[in-house]
């Protein structure tokens, strides 16, 4: 991203210019930018055997998905939902790893029919309804047994789920009894072990402190007869948010987890959303009014928490940038939007540039979980989604109408 005749650019398309032409509040996402992050993942494991899949949670929408999966992308799926994405976006089932603590038995059967490659199962009853549910179908079910490997990802609480406390995964320590017992279940196929400890690690270091316990335990069941073939590490690094934060090199992050691999022969999974995304995206909102409460000055602007809720629910911290630069000295104030809640903000008692209403702000680091947790509360329409390509854009979700927030209801 950067500024051209003072107007901000993502790749070569003018921001001022789609947020005139599409309105606002609208998502902008880079495709170069998504294809870059993907290969710095591929280019790192190179010739060592690995499967990228891409975690559609994080930005599901159609376009977004067949531009991962024509770059070679697999996908980490968390629902039913997001299969029928990938399927719709032409992403190869034969690719896709079903994530989740609860899979419905119609969720297990739809993946089952599609072929998936593996099941990420996350407890004893749920290995045994795809194992009844494959022999129903006369087939055999690839699994790998989420761990919950106990290590503290130190990251938002909301987004820590490797201590014993959260409900992912199985523990550690029962992990190979589950597996010797699940040996019964002969509709089954042991193929992997997966771990996933959380979201937004700034440090690679607990990542890679659970592929260690990982690689121990796959060790243990080897010598158990198991043909575990691959380990999978969940969810890829973390992002900078902030222009002086650091986040982890994904060349030298791969290095380490290739060198604990090959030793073992192991194939290895990874299901990075964020790192992909997460950079490749801003929401642009244009400034509705300014105004002052006591000495605290408020920037209210068409987007909202229904649009970006990363503010309110994990009080995150989004970048901002004007659209247009100016030279006006900076102003401290609360970015708002319109919805009747406190939590509402985007920035709070931020310093900010000089804006004036219909001045446009670009929300930056809104790739992931952006849309993708958006909601209609306040009977707001979702945004409309955008894909620049160079100097081209083109809707890739248009805008909701009135027509669709009242879609099935009576
Ligand atoms: C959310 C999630 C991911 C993606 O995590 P990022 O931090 O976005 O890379 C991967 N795997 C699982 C199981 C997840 O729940």
């Amino acid at each position: 991203m950067t500024y051209r005749d003072r107007v901000l650019h993502l790749e070569q398309a003018p921001l001022a210019e789609i947020a005139a032409r599409a309105g606002t509040p609208a998502y902008v996402y880079s495709s170069a930018g998504i294809e870059q992050n993907f290969r710095a993942y591929d280019a790192a494991f190179g010739s060592a055997p690995h499967s990228i899949c891409y975690s559609v949670k994080a930005n599901g929408n159609l376009s977004i998905l067949r531009l991962l999966a024509r770059a070679g992308s697999g996908f980490d799926i968390v629902s039913g939902g997001e299969l029928y994405r990938v399927m719709k976006a032409g992403g190869d089932p034969a690719r896709v790893v079903f994530s989740g603590v609860g899979k419905t038995a119609a969720e297990i059967d739809q993946a089952l029919e599609a072929g998936i490659f593996v099941f990420n199962a996350e407890s004893e009853p749920e290995l045994a309804l795809i194992d009844a549910l494959a022999q129903r179908r006369g087939r055999k079910a690839r699994v790998a047994l989420r761990i919950n490997p106990d290590v503290d990802a130190a990251t938002h609480a909301y987004i820590s789920t490797g201590r014993l406390a959260h409900k992912f995964g199985v523990d550690i320590g029962e992990a190979e009894a589950v597996y010797l017992r699940a040996r019964e279940l002969k509709n089954l196929s042991f193929e992997g072990v997966s771990c996933h400890i959380g979201s937004q690690l700034l440090d690679s270091a607990p990542l890679l402190s659970a592929l260690d316990r990982l690689m121990l335990l796959i060790d243990r069941l080897r010598a158990h007869g198991f043909e575990i073939r691959h380990a999978d590490l969940g969810g890829g690094v973390g992002i900078a948010y902030k222009p002086e934060d650091a986040a982890p090199d994904i060349a030298g992050f791969v290095k380490q987890v290739r060198e604990r691999a090959a030793v073992r022969g192991l194939h290895i999974l990874i299901e990075p959303g964020r790192s992909i995304a997460g950079n490749a995206g801003v929401l642009l909102t244009r400034v509705l009014y300014r105004k002052k409460t006591g000495d605290k000055e408020f920037v209210v602007v068409d987007a909202a928490m229904n649009d970006l809720i990363r503010p309110a629910l994990y009080g995150a911290y989004h970048h901002i940038l004007p659209v247009r630069q100016t030279e006006a000295p900076p102003l401290r104030a609360d970015v708002v939007g319109p919805v009747c809640e406190t939590g509402d903000f985007l920035a709070r008692d931020r310093e900010i540039p000089q804006v004036l209403p219909g001045d446009v702000l670009a929300i930056l680091s809104a790739g992931a979980y952006g849309f993708a947790q958006s909601s209609n509360y306040n009977s707001r329409p979702r945004a409309a989604e955008i894909l620049v390509e160079g100097s081209q854009w083109r809707i890739i979700r248009r805008r909701e109408s009135y027509e669709d927030l009242i879609r099935g209801e009576e």
